[in-house]
């Protein structure tokens, strides 16, 4: 049995259903990394810092507390509840060029292992397996082709009452698998030794399944 699961993908791949999922039935903690880039992309906006201003982006992160709700795993910012905030366009669309930024990956990535310390956890995101842990228990990379993908985000911000332009949501996907594949720190790429699972055409429960089996293993 695993006691570290480190799960990567492209964007709106189903990594984050999977993790929670999983985290569930095996009683682990679940981290969805990409909720923390957002939080500070949400910080960000809000306070205007540049991306370009060194001293800005280390000021912003001074003192900025990114934290998950027990039980729902809410992302809360500061103390404040931003689960929906961040799910939204204007987070979407900054997202990927801060996580880009060398400072900001330098200030998350160990919050992120020490995580990790005490084992039992499911972590998703894109350098997981890669960069965070990269001696995990279990590497799952998750991939599905381009308009399932759309239509299951599509279908996500609807359940969460938050607007969706299909053309918008196809355009932020693509640009973030540009982004997030090409940038020069820690780039989205599979784990030599990662399992390779395609949810292109599983139901939740088979997708489920597959990942129970090789936790299993
Ligand atoms: O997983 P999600 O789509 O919410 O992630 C939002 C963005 O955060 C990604 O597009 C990527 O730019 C960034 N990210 C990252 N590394 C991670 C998780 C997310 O760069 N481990």
């Amino acid at each position: 049995m695993s006691h570290v699961i480190a799960i990567d993908g492209f964007s709106a791949c189903g990594k984050s259903t999977l993790a929670r999922a999983m985290a569930k039935r095996l009683n682990y903690r679940f981290i969805d990394t990409g909720a923390m880039y957002r939080m500070i992309t949400l910080h960000f906006l809000r306070n205007e810092v540049s991306l370009e201003d060194e001293g800005a982006v280390a000021g912003a992160l001074e003192g900025l507390r990114v934290d998950f709700l027990p039980g729902s795993n809410d992302a809360i910012l500061n103390g404040e509840n931003v689960e929906t905030e961040i799910r939204g366009r204007a987070v979407s669309d900054f997202v990927s060029p801060v996580a880009a930024v060398a400072a900001v990956r330098r200030w998350v990535v160990p919050q992120q292992q020490a995580m990790g310390k005490a084992g039992g956890i499911v972590m998703d995101g894109r350098d997981i397996g890669t960069v965070v842990f990269p001696d995990a228990d279990l590497k799952l990379f998750i991939t599905a082709d381009r308009e399932t993908r759309i239509q299951r985000r599509i279908q996500e911000l609807i359940a969460k009452g938050i607007p969706a332009d299909p053309e918008a949501i196809a355009n932020n996907l693509d640009e973030r698998d540009r982004i997030d594949s090409t940038r020069q720190d820690s780039p989205l790429r599979k784990a030599d030794d990662a399992i390779e699972i395609d949810n292109s055409s599983l139901s939740l429960q088979e997708f489920i399944e597959v990942g129970m089996a090789e936790a299993a293993k």
